[in-house]
């Protein structure tokens, strides 16, 4: 494959370690030829990234539970690299008891905090990057089947979920005049940190990679690669919406 990365600056909100979304897309997006920045909820994460990310590969904090926050990163962004072509937001959260105990025992806080960090957090995130984003430039966010199907123990993250997919039609459509484009891709099952959280993680992922049409389960890479192509000028086309990543597990 040729770089058609070559010469963008992409930012990557999300990786944990090397098992997140987050690293796939990373990996997938610097070997078509991209300059990556990496943003990091807080000093844990970045020890652990300290441990595999590459020394040359540009770190900054941004735990999106504050405006603020988003705001100075992506104002430290532009002062450091000018005018950038895409951002990834790979960043989902509910507290334990929220993600384990049913939608119908869902309390407010555990609901408004779900909704804060997986779905607002696109919002502000467009928000923000939007000064320093180029024409053409490219917004991509990772959901999951559970945002319209009652997926057994996604509880809260499926309503969170089909919110961020709702903000995704609605910030294309805000920002389709200055030539941002905004999609999410709905990636199948993988074993990373926040799947941990979901009660039976074990079965639901057992089940999706019994479900794909070959019975193996798409991969980080695979999911990379996809988000690879939306950062590029080759889905200029594409706007507003949710493309599935997930090796056909959605159509059985
Ligand atoms: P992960 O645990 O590797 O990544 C989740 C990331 O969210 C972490 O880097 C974490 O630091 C970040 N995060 C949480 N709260 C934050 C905050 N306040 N500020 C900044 N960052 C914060 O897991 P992942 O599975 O790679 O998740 C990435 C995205 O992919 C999530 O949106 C997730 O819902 C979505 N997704 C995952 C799967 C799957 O099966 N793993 C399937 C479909 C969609």
């Amino acid at each position: 494959m040729s770089d058609f990365l070559d010469g963008q600056t992409i930012v990557i909100m999300g990786v944990a370690n090397k098992r997140s979304i987050a690293w796939g897309c990373t990996r997938a997006i610097m070997n078509q030829g991209a300059k990556v920045v990496l943003t990091y909820q807080n000093d844990r994460i970045k020890k652990s990234l300290k441990r595999f990310v590459p020394e040359d590969l540009d770190l900054l904090e941004c735990d999106v539970s504050e405006d603020e926050n988003i705001e100075k990163a992506f104002a430290e962004i532009g002062d450091r690299y000018g005018k950038i072509d895409g951002v990834i937001h790979a960043i989902a959260y509910a507290d334990k008891d929220t993600l384990t105990s049913g939608l119908v025992n869902t309390t407010k806080d555990g609901y408004d905090l779900a909704q804060n960090i997986s779905a607002y957090s696109l919002i502000a995130v467009a928000r923000y990057a939007q000064p320093v984003l180029n024409n053409p430039a490219s917004i991509l966010t990772l959901t999951y089947f559970g945002s319209t199907r009652a997926i057994p123990n996604y509880n809260m993250m499926g309503v969170a979920k089909a919110a961020l997919e709702a903000n995704v039609r609605y910030l294309a459509s805000d920002l389709g005049a200055t030539g941002i484009r905004v999609n999410a891709i709905s990636a199948g099952a993988v074993k990373t940190l926040a799947v941990t959280g979901i009660k039976n993680h074990g079965e639901l992922l057992k089940e999706s990679e019994s479900r794909t049409v070959d019975q193996k389960s798409v991969t980080t890479d695979e999911i990379g690669n996809v988000a690879a192509f939306f950062m590029s000028d080759l889905s200029t086309g594409m706007t507003g919406d949710v493309v599935y990543v997930d090796k056909g597990v959605h159509l059985i």
